[in-house]
């Protein structure tokens, strides 16, 4: 089913809504058990990985495997065993009726018996000129990912809270120069962290400073930035009230932004799944990916707020569909005994 979808009526056993890492593995754990899910691919199909070249510490690809190409595979691979993708993102989910209704920004509706949410947190950008081009070509928002290509270059790091001063310790390891870009004067950043970060020999800071473009090219990588600064700090702010600024270019070999992520949860906000203040999903204590309400589990960087890599992401989808499908086993042996009860009771 790729054109649409036109099943209101029916009830699937699992519906799987995101087509990243996460939901792929979900996939393919869901289709082994014969629970035939319908995966919603949402408005990035193959989810974050698409948007990088190279994936280095995927296990099982000792020459490395490009992100597009890792996403092509795992969909194959879900769809041999007959899970289905439809394109769809979910607006608003009705969680307190069984089954579960979910509405799609084309319209459609869908219902489903078990529900999981694979999807992903969306990293922060920062709206420099040329990110899109370069994103995944030497600009990243994951140093645990990407540092490792970047021995020996000078690498930016932009932002000021514990993301970025993690960003920037993890980079220090192999880049020969770290600057940490930030538009105020005073970090944000917890005070260990902060103190690490100021401390470490190979950190530098451009105080009251922001990224305004992007140098390089998809073949090139990065290879330079501009960058703006003023005394009193947000100096994009200032360059668009024609303020003077301060405008400087240099030569950096990656730039990494730490600016934080947004968990794609909207459509949950006015249901009983617990969200924390950011949004993240919360799962139930324990190696569990059930969530608050039965039926509904989470999987990938959508409930991961630690760990964001692509392999934890597949592990936590394939920990999903293992909860749905034994919650759904329970579910029906329970509804044909409570069956057999009324059959006996009314004999
Ligand atoms: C540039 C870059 C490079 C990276 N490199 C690596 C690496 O080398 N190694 C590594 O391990 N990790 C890497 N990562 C991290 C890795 O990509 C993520 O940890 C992983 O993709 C998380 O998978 P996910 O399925 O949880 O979420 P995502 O990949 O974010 O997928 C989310 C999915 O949900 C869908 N969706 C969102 N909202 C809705 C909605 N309302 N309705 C329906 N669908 C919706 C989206 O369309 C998408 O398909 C990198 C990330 C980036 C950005």
């Amino acid at each position: 089913m790729n054109e649409g979808i036109t099943e209101s009526e029916t009830v699937r056993d699992v519906v799987i809504v995101g087509s990243g890492v996460a939901g792929l593995s979900a996939a393919v754990y869901a289709a082994r058990a014969d629970l035939e899910p319908l995966v919603l691919e949402g408005p990035e199909p193959g989810g974050q990985l698409t948007l990088t070249t190279d994936v280095e510490n995927y296990l099982g690809f000792p020459e490395g495997v490009g992100g597009m190409d890792l996403i092509q595979r795992g969909r194959e691979q879900a769809e041999r065993f007959g899970a289905e993708f439809t394109h769809g993102t979910v607006e608003r989910a009705t969680l307190e009726e069984r089954p579960f209704e979910l509405d799609l920004s084309s319209g459609d509706v869908l219902r489903t018996r078990a529900l999981i949410v694979a999807t992903g947190a969306s990293a922060r950008w920062v709206g420099a000129t040329n990110e899109d081009e370069l994103m995944g070509y030497g600009l990243s928002t994951c140093a645990t990912c990407d540092g490792a290509f970047h021995r020996g270059d000078d690498v930016l790091v932009i932002g000021g809270g514990d993301s970025a001063m993690e960003e920037a310790l993890f980079l220090a390891k192999f880049a020969d120069s770290v600057t940490v870009v930030h538009r105020r004067d005073e970090l944000r950043a917890s005070e260990v962290m902060t103190r690490r970060a100021l401390e470490h020999d190979d950190i530098e800071f451009r105080w009251n400073t922001e990224l305004l473009e992007i140098h390089g090219s998809q073949e090139a990588g990065v290879t330079g930035a501009t960058l703006v600064s003023h005394p009193d700090g947000r100096p994009t702010e200032k360059l668009d009230a024609d303020l003077d600024v301060d405008q400087v270019e240099i030569g950096v070999g990656g730039i990494f932004y730490g600016v934080g992520h947004v968990p794609n949860t909207a459509f949950l906000e006015n249901t009983a799944v617990d969200l924390d203040d950011d949004g993240q999903l919360l799962t139930l204590e324990g190696m569990t990916t059930e969530t608050a309400v039965e039926g509904v589990f989470g999987a990938g960087d959508v409930m991961d707020p630690d760990y964001r890599q692509a392999v934890t992401a597949a592990g936590t989808g394939s920990m999903a569909a293992l909860d749905a499908e034994s919650w759904l086993d329970e579910r029906t042996s329970q509804q044909e005994v409570s069956v057999v009860a009324d059959v006996s009771a009314s004999d």
